[in-house]
């Protein structure tokens, strides 16, 4: 700790005035009570800046600025803080919100706001000019009802006075008590860490539990425009029904967090319980395709995640090896029993379904639309956007079936003419020789009972757990194919997934 900051701590006077950090304030700023403080990182100007809460405090170079520095690079104006009082998950909080109105930039965490607003947080670095440093801090609720650290709070108006001025309780502060049931924000509670994966609207991190010290996964969208309340509420509505699913083959939601980065931007976190041994996809790119009976107990394990989805009206939509995740249980003895048909360094191996539900939230027409950029997986109907049933789930059920198997997708460009999306629209599958050779005709059969276009006619989540290929193990003891193998110019087999990746 450096000298003059031990001095102000301990509320001692100093000689000179002349580093002291100056703080015009307005008349009457008593009446607000404290929300934030601005802790200076400017070398030899020790102290803090407290933000009140008054709804904007101006910082720059002008003598009439609440926060008044006098470096050259600072702009007369230089920057706004706006006290804005929003409700967060059903808890109202008081947000500062800094707008940048400077010549040589307002920078947050290295980054510049360029006549851009934003929403600060605990432990942000905020830079004015090139002189000017702070670390930005939230108040705890009743702190103020102590006395600011004696204070390293430099004075208003006293103007030589090295007195350190004691923050006033004021009515504005019994006014506040309602809001002490703050919630914590996202960053309050975990601390982040590597990147486990990333998609369309979201990056995906590990994330630390500070209080328990849990590790969980946290899915943190891009931020989305803030324009719409009723949608805010919509998607409170359904997480805490998300929230309540528990189910071994799904990934569980632990929490969510809504905040706003901006006055027009917001930003969703959702907690997820990690999982932690990769996607089937990287599964099936590692082996070319998979065996029968593994991927016979892997299926197994998404049907009845679906089937407790569906039975609570939850449609998932998106279906596919990457959104489908692994937690394995290695082998650490030899003499260990295995648990299912899985490799030799595998005791047992569980599927986790993630990714799903928020469809409504993203923006139906938006995620419709990203489905069908990609159609791989999409059912007919979705594609033709006629309206859907959880019956979309068993098409790309038995396109994910299809793949596991033979290691390339049943729709493709390679196949065309017709295109792909024709393919889907006709449901025009084949199963090419010699790549099926091997697999039962009984599972043929449960696949083309589920890539059938007419959802009326197509396989539910029940029809398919109890189809024979889930109770017959004919395929362990191979019988002579009885469905037809079509003959295929080698050509125009699709790439393996194994292949598309030592591609890119
Ligand atoms: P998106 O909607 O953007 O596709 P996902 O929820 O599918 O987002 O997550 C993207 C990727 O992040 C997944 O494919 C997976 O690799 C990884 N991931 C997602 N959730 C978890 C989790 N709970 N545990 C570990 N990794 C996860
Ligand atoms: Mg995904």
């Amino acid at each position: 700790m450096t000298s003059s900051l031990k001095r102000q701590l301990s509320g001692e006077t100093r000689d000179s005035d002349e580093k002291r950090l100056q703080v015009a304030v307005d008349v009457g700023e008593n009446e607000y009570s404290s929300v934030a403080v601005l802790v200076s990182l400017i070398p030899g100007k020790e102290g803090k800046y407290i933000v009140k809460g008054k709804p904007t405090t101006k910082i720059g170079r002008s003598r009439a600025c609440d926060i008044a520095l006098a470096e050259p690079d600072i702009s007369t104006l230089h920057c706004e803080l706006c006290v804005l009082t929003v409700t967060i998950d059903g808890y109202q909080r008081r947000l500062v919100n800094i707008v940048d109105r400077s010549r040589n930039g307002t920078f947050v965490n290295g980054n510049r706001l360029v006549k851009r607003d934003y929403i600060l947080r605990n432990g942000d670095r905020v830079v004015l000019g090139r002189s000017c440093s702070f670390l930005f801090k939230y108040l705890a609720d009743n702190e103020e009802e102590h006395p600011i650290s004696a204070s390293s709070v430099p004075t208003q108006g006293e103007n030589n006075s090295d007195q350190f001025k004691k923050p006033t309780l004021s009515s504005q502060d019994v006014v506040r008590r309602p809001l002490s049931a703050q919630r914590p924000t996202f960053l309050d509670r975990f601390i982040v860490g590597k990147e486990l994966g990333s998609g369309h609207y979201a990056i995906v991190k590990e994330a630390t539990d500070k209080d328990s010290g849990d590790i969980v996964a946290v899915k943190i969208f891009h931020p989305q425009r803030n324009d719409d309340q009723k949608k805010t509420k919509q998607f409170r509505e359904e997480t805490k029904i998300l929230m309540s699913i528990q189910h071994r083959n799904i990934v569980k939601l632990i929490d969510r967090f809504v905040e706003p980065v901006s006055k027009a931007q917001i930003q969703t976190y959702l907690v997820l319980e990690k999982v932690s041994d990769g996607e089937l996809f990287d599964r099936i790119v590692r082996k070319t395709k998979l065996r029968q009976e593994e991927t016979n107990a892997i299926f197994t394990q998404i049907l009845n995640g679906l089937r407790y989805l569906h039975a609570k009206n939850i449609i998932h939509r998106d279906i596919k090896p990457e959104n489908i995740l692994l937690s394995i249980r290695k082998r650490q003895h030899t003499e260990e029993q295995q648990r299912g048909p899985w490799d030799d360094d595998e005791i047992d191996i569980t599927i986790k379904i993630a990714d799903f539900g928020l469809a409504k939230f993203i923006g139906e027409m938006q995620f419709t639309n990203t489905l069908c950029g990609t159609p791989s997986y999409v059912a007919p109907e979705v594609l033709k956007k006629t309206g859907y049933t959880s019956k979309v789930d068993l098409w790309s059920a038995g396109v994910l079936l299809y793949v596991c198997l033979c290691g390339f997708p049943p729709f493709s460009e390679q196949l065309s003419p017709p295109s792909m999306k024709e393919q889907i629209l006709q449901g025009k599958v084949a199963f090419y020789s010699p790549y099926w050779d091997n697999v039962d005709d009984s599972c043929l059969h449960l696949i083309s009972n589920l890539l059938v276009v007419n959802p009326a006619f197509r396989y539910d989540v029940q029809q398919t757990m109890n189809h024979p290929w889930f109770s017959d193990n004919s395929y362990l003891a191979r019988s002579p194919a009885l469905m037809s193998r079509q003959a295929i110019d080698e050509s125009r087999i699709p790439k393996t997934y194994s292949e598309l990746s030592s591609l890119q």
